[in-house]
Parts: structure tokens; C-alpha cells; sequence
């Protein structure tokens, strides 16, 4: 008789996974317990040696629950202690460690054969879940993760359902959100329950009304995507101009019937994490115009709840708009009590009675050159922890960028990041920053002893950094970028770092954001960057692009009058601000030189929404290499970075203009010499230290022209080259990078002041 106690790391809570080694127990005749301490799974067990081996090997190597994802397994042995069953025992609410908490997960499929079988007493039921699959952290109100301590506490269990809870061998063991008909939540429609409201709501959506749908971090809005009438209503009562809407249908086919998908989107779709995933559109004239503007993708989720699953099935192939429950870009609701703003927007209301303790926005992703890159990273993902190259040596909190918010607790090994919380322009976007950083803390149990912060000092999560008492450190925005593709990757070597975005505070005061850096997580040089030019009024030059226009214009020595959908007089106070050096922030921004081309091609003046502008110029290019325009690198004195200079591209392209040549043909061409200019410059880093490894970060890499140019051409030229896939490249990402840079400085990061960019490279062999 032997007694072993194995402590199991990872995603083992509320996954089924105590069922699951109760299972392999009784299989192999041990007695002993399982239980839940926070972070980890605690097993004790007991019998003949050959079998407790046995036991352990199929631990290892038998797959574990879908959701479960095993981090490492520690053991040691224990004296015995005469147990005569195997079994699970309740929680440690006071235990101490890395706690993990599941993403929300779309119905498995057990879940929705039950669903459809008129036998079953679930059948056509919305709620319900089991052990591999429902709602988990926006039910959540702490851990450890037990009933009582999720929204479905105020559900007494039924028998039934009490009895497949209790039964070991039922796949419904101990699935804390287990709910029937008879006990569980449900739906309402106003006065309307259950099927009637369900009804109701499918009557409204095919007499083309706008409704919103409690989802599972939130209310959706939804309505009929072929209804032209309807998509307009819609994004005039939310005050929603062009910005893209996502579509919700029914499966795979439907979704082919309207895109181009390859096995890698399908399985990105059909993913537990049901993400919306941004695909090539096939057939334009199949969805309401109103839905993506122009746009030639389009993004596409299936059902993520059974409740969505039912509608799409009632709406009998018509596919659903379906976006988050806001007024433009305000924090999604997700309260009843909320619902009053949502009826400003939606005709009918279809709600329960299963509370939502933690709003979470829909999850995007697009495949780039053979990479699935999270655009957001939200429902089906946060809080899935990351793992880190290098460990905290403190608990930390890194507090991201202002647009697309994404907040990081780093302990030890790990960063578990937030899910996506907008952009923290919006008072009412910060408030939900502070509560989930708080509640994140809780249930996490990590009490930061240091704060990492951007540079930027009017970053409300700048200010919120400098509001604590605690240690902070500041990390320049485009070096976080490099740090957190590198840390998803587990780079640990100086990396070339093209970082591509709008703006970024800069070390020198400017505005930065055409960047090619060289740095480790602890050092960065800027080598390379775009020449930097006015950006005539500040921020209302990323609204009008036109201003980045006549800025590039002047700077090349061009004529003005190229613009002439602009009033000459604005044109004229522009101009004379660009003379006299009035509000014009000097800008290095990649995004903004994007913004200069749409202008100058007469693509776009004025923005509705962020990236706007770029994004309708890459739309343009149909073909994918175009000869790349003259470019300028000009050499610095002093250690200061190399400048590209884009003067003899301009002239080239008000040529283009002039002559009236294609604006797909220059887009092309733009696209091509930016890959082209940017290769030049790697390959000058390569000579001069050796450096093979290169990151793309940064908004911009949400073109997919640019990075699949780019990247083919740096392969080609055998450079490594390294996507994100675990975070966005945008503004997302930057937690990652803040945490990654922190643990690497280690002691230095108390440090009062750090030689940011006297990065001294070693020749790498
Ligand atoms: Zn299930
Ligand atoms: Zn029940
Ligand atoms: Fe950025």
C-alpha cells in the first residue's frame, strides 16, 4: 500500500476535470480524494504501487477534458491513510496559488443533441451546460469556482439534476451551471416566457425589427442581415456610421454561402470559443449593403449559447446582424436593470433570469499568411492565461494602452489579461477598466506590487497608474509592442521589431508609430523610423485625414491644390498652422501616412471610426504586388535612427494622381514599397548584428496586404518571422509587452530611471 499526493497546475476547474481523474481512480481501484485548492487540483491516492504508477501514467498521457489544459503536474509520497473510497471533496475557499478560470465555451456537442431530442427533458431548453461547455467567467463572482459562488446561486438544484451532479459517472458531475427546464433559468420577452418569448422574438426579427439578446458576457442587438431597412435602423439608432457589423449563421454552409473559407476559418468558426471570425465575402448582393460598407470581408459567427443556437435554427437560414448591446462606443450592457438604454435602440427585448456578473464583448479574429490573429480578444479566450518567457518576480498589473483597453496580472509564470474593455476615452469604459481590475484581483487573487503603465501621460490608464501607491514603471508604447509578440513566442534574444501603428508616445516627446526597433525586453534602439512630420491639430488629424494630406503635400514641396475636396479655406488655417508650427505635434505614425494616401487618392477625408481610412485603401488593392515607388533611407549622426524618407514617393504619387492613374494601381504600389523599404532596413540590421528573429507588431499589422508582403518577402530573405496569435497586435496587446519587460528588468524595474533605447547590441553569431 502506497499514498501519493499529485498537485495538478493549469485549467482544471470547472472543466470537468475532477470528474475525470474520480473516473481513472475508480478505474485503477485506488481510494483517496480529488479537490479544488485555488490554482490547482489536489489529488491523494492509495492502493498497490504498480497501480498508483499506472494511474499517474494515464493522467499524463490520457486526454484530460476538452476544457482542462494540464500545466504541470507535481508529486510527492504521503504516508497512508487507511481510505475506503475514492472521492471528491469540497473546496478550499482560503487556499493560496495561480488560480484558473475557464473562458465562456459555446454548447458542446452532447449538449445540443440533447437540445434537439424530443425525448430529453432538456430538449429545446436555452440553459443548458455541461462539464465541458457553457458559461464560466462571466458567471463567476469569486473563486474558487463553485455554485454558490457563481449567478446561478440563486438556483436550487432539482432532483434530477441534483442527481447527475452528484453521479460520478454523468457528464453533468459537479458542472456547477447545471440547469433543466425545471429548475434552471429562463427566457422573457416582456410578459412572455420560455418558447412564447422566443417566439415573439423570431416574429419581430422576420418583420425586420431590431431586438436585443442577452448573450453570455452581454446584450447583443440584433436584426434580419438581408433587411436593408432594418440594418439602417439600426446603425442610426445606435449612431453607428460604416463601421462593419458582424453576422451570426446558423453553420458552416451558411456561412460558405457568404464567404470564402478555408479549413483553417473553419475551424477558427467552429471553435469552442466561437470567435467572429473576419472572412473574404463571395457574394456581395446576398446581405443587406448597410451591413459592411464596402468592405470586402465580412465577419461571421455561429451560434456561441444554445439560446443563439435555437434562434438561428427558428430564423431558418436568414442570417442575423449581431452586435454588441452599446450606444457606439460605450461598454456593452449586460444588466437587466440596464435595459432602459436598450430599449433607445431595440424594438424587443429577449432576456432571462441568469444573471451576468462580468460583461464580455465577442471575441475577433482574422487569418493572415496561414496565422490566426486575434483582432480582439475577449468571450472564449480572457482569462486563458499566457504563459510569460520569464517569471514576475512580483505580482504585477500592467495597465495596457487608451484604445482597445486590456489590462494583465502577471504572477509567476503567468499573465492572465483581461478581456477586451473598449476604449478608455469614454468615462464610462474607464469605470468598467477600475471594477475589472478589481474583480480580476479577487477572483485571481493577485495583489499587484507593481504597476506598469505607457508613457503617455494623459493615458487614463496612465493616470489610473499614478492614483495608486505602489511602484510603477513606465514602458515606451512601441517597445511593449516588440516585448509582447516576443513574449508570445518565447523569444529570448535581441529581435527586430516592425512596429506599424497609429500613435504611440514617443521617448523624444514626439508622437511615434513607424518604428523599426531592435531590443530585448530589457533594451530597445530605435534604428529605423519614418521621417516625422506636423500633424496639423493633434488628434483631429487622425479624424480628418485630409490634414495628413496636406501635410505630406507641403513636406514634399507639392502643391495643395491636389485636395480639392477640401474648402481652400480650411485648407489655408491648416496650412498656416503648418507654418507657424501651431498644435502640430511632430508624428511618426505609420497610420498616418496611410491616412495621407486615402486623402490624396480622394478614398476618404473625414473618419467615422479608428483605422478607417487605411483600412479603405488596402480594400482598393485587388492584385498583390505592385512596383514599388522611390524611397529615401537617410543615414543619422549620433546613434539616431535611420529615417525613411517618403518625399520621392509622394511626388510619385501626386504624379499618379495627376495622370489619373488607377487608385488600386497605387494603393498597390504603396503597399509594395513600404514591404520593399522596410526589408532594406532589416536587412541592415541583420549585417550589423546579426539579428535573424523579427516581430510585426502594431495596428498597422491588421492589414493583411502589407503583412502578407512583407512577411514573404522577409522569409524569402531567410529572416524568422513571428505574427501574433495569442494577442492583437494592436493597442490589445500591450499588457503582454508592460509585464514581459517588467519581469525581464526584474529588480530594475524599482529602478527610478532606466537608459530606455541605449540598447548596446552584441554582434549574435
Ligand atoms: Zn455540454
Ligand atoms: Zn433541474
Ligand atoms: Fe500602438
Amino acid at each position: 500500500m502506497q499514498r501519493l499526493c499529485i498537485e495538478i497546475q493549469g485549467i482544471v476547474q470547472g472543466v470537468g476535470f475532477r470528474p475525470f481523474v474520480h473516473q481513472l481512480a475508480i478505474r485503477h481501484q485506488l481510494v483517496g480524494f480529488v479537490k479544488n485548492q485555488a490554482g490547482s487540483a489536489l489529488v491523494e491516492v492509495e492502493g498497490p504501487a504498480s497501480a498508483i504508477e499506472n494511474f499517474l501514467h494515464e493522467l499524463q498521457t490520457s486526454p484530460p477534458p476538452p476544457l482542462a489544459r494540464i500545466e504541470t503536474i507535481h508529486s510527492k509520497v504521503r504516508p497512508p491513510q487507511n481510505d475506503t473510497t475514492f472521492r471528491i471533496v469540497p473546496s478550499d475557499a482560503d487556499a493560496t496559488g495561480i488560480i484558473f478560470i475557464s473562458p465562456d465555451v459555446a454548447p458542446c456537442s452532447a449538449c445540443l443533441q440533447e437540445m434537439h431530442d424530443p425525448n430529453d427533458r432538456r430538449y429545446r431548453y436555452p440553459f443548458l451546460n455541461c462539464t465541458n461547455c457553457g458559461p464560466r467567467l462571466t458567471i463567476i463572482r469569486s473563486a474558487p469556482y463553485d455554485r454558490e459562488r457563481t449567478t446561478m446561486s440563486g438556483f436550487a438544484r432539482c432532483p434530477d439534476c441534483d442527481r447527475e451532479y452528484q453521479d460520478s459517472t454523468d457528464r453533468r458531475f459537479h458542472a456547477q451551471p447545471i440547469a433543466c427546464p425545471l429548475c434552471g433559468p429562463h427566457l422573457r420577452l416582456d410578459h412572455l416566457r420560455g418558447e412564447d418569448a422566443l417566439r415573439a422574438f423570431v416574429k419581430a426579427m422576420r418583420e425586420g425589427k431590431i431586438g436585443a439578446i442577452k448573450g453570455v458576457g452581454g446584450f447583443q442587438f440584433c436584426c434580419d442581415a438581408r433587411d436593408e431597412q432594418a440594418v439602417q435602423k439600426l446603425r442610426h439608432r445606435k449612431h453607428r456610421d460604416e463601421k462593419p457589423f458582424a453576422v451570426m449563421v446558423r453553420n458552416v454552409e451558411n456561412a460558405q454561402s457568404l464567404c470564402v473559407i478555408s479549413e483553417q476559418e473553419k475551424k477558427l468558426l467552429t471553435a469552442a470559443s466561437r470567435p467572429i471570425v473576419l472572412l473574404r465575402r463571395c457574394h456581395q448582393q446576398k446581405l443587406a449593403n448597410e451591413v459592411a460598407p464596402g468592405n470586402p470581408c465580412l465577419g461571421i459567427m455561429l451560434p456561441s449559447t444554445p439560446l443563439h443556437e435555437l434562434l438561428l435554427e427558428e430564423m431558418q437560414d436568414i442570417p442575423l446582424v449581431m452586435t454588441s448591446g452599446n450606444r457606439s462606443e460605450e461598454p456593452i450592457v449586460f444588466r437587466d436593470d440596464e435595459t432602459d438604454s436598450l430599449r433607445e435602440v431595440a424594438d424587443v427585448i429577449l432576456t432571462h433570469n441568469r444573471p451576468i456578473h462580468l460583461r464580455c464583448d465577442d471575441s475577433v479574429i482574422k487569418v493572415i499568411a496561414e496565422t490566426a490573429i486575434p483582432f480582439r480578444r475577449a468571450r472564449g479566450y480572457a482569462p486563458q492565461p499566457i504563459r510569460l518567457p520569464i517569471p514576475c518576480p512580483v505580482p504585477m498589473l500592467a495597465l495596457g494602452g487608451q484604445l482597445k483597453s486590456v489590462f494583465a496580472l502577471g504572477q509567476e509564470n503567468h499573465a492572465i489579461l483581461s478581456q477586451h474593455l473598449g476604449d478608455l476615452d469614454h468615462y464610462e469604459a474607464f469605470l468598467a477598466f477600475r471594477e475589472t481590475i478589481e474583480h480580476y484581483q479577487e477572483l485571481f487573487d493577485v495583489t499587484p506590487e507593481l504597476l506598469i503603465h505607457d508613457l503617455h501621460p494623459d493615458y487614463a490608464s496612465t493616470r489610473y497608474a499614478e492614483e495608486r501607491n505602489l511602484p510603477r514603471l513606465g514602458v515606451q508604447h512601441h517597445h511593449a509592442h516588440l516585448a509582447s509578440c516576443m513574449a508570445e513566442h518565447g523569444l529570448n534574444k535581441p529581435t527586430i521589431g516592425i512596429i506599424y501603428d497609429g500613435t504611440g508616445h514617443g521617448l523624444d516627446e514626439t508622437i511615434w508609430g513607424g518604428e523599426i526597433l531592435i531590443g530585448s525586453y530589457t533594451r530597445f534602439r530605435r534604428f529605423a523610423t519614418l521621417r516625422s512630420i506636423p500633424m496639423p491639430g493633434g488628434e483631429v488629424a487622425i479624424r480628418e485625414p485630409w490634414r495628413m494630406g496636406l501635410a505630406y503635400l507641403l513636406d514634399a514641396g507639392e502643391n495643395e491644390n491636389l485636395l480639392t475636396a477640401i474648402d481652400p479655406q480650411m485648407r489655408r488655417v491648416v496650412h498656416q498652422m503648418i507654418d507657424r508650427n501651431f498644435n502640430c505635434p511632430r508624428t511618426s505614425g505609420m497610420g498616418r501616412l496611410f491616412d495621407a494616401v486615402a486623402s490624396l487618392l480622394g478614398i476618404r477625408q473625414r473618419v467615422s471610426y479608428e483605422g478607417q481610412a487605411a483600412m479603405e485603401l488596402e480594400w482598393l488593392a485587388n492584385e498583390e504586388e505592385g512596383e514599388p515607388y522611390p524611397c529615401d533611407l537617410i543615414e543619422s549622426e549620433n546613434g539616431q535612427p535611420v529615417l525613411i524618407d517618403v518625399r520621392p514617393m509622394m511626388h510619385t504619387i501626386v504624379q499618379d494622381v495627376v495622370n489619373h492613374e488607377l487608385p488600386q494601381r497605387v494603393s498597390q504600389r504603396f503597399h509594395s514599397t513600404l514591404a520593399e523599404i522596410t526589408m532594406r532596413i532589416c536587412e541592415r540590421i541583420r549585417i550589423e548584428t546579426g539579428a535573424q528573429d523579427v516581430a510585426l507588431s502594431g495596428g498597422v499589422f491588421m492589414n493583411e496586404l502589407l503583412t502578407r508582403q512583407l512577411v514573404k518577402r522577409l522569409r524569402q530573405g531567410g529572416f524568422q518571422t513571428y505574427l501574433h496569435r495569442e494577442v492583437p497586435p494592436n493597442d490589445g496587446g500591450l499588457c503582454l509587452g508592460q509585464l514581459a519587460i517588467a519581469a525581464a528588468l526584474g529588480e530594475e524595474a524599482f529602478a527610478p530611471s532606466i537608459p530606455w533605447g541605449d540598447l548596446q547590441m552584441e554582434r549574435q553569431s
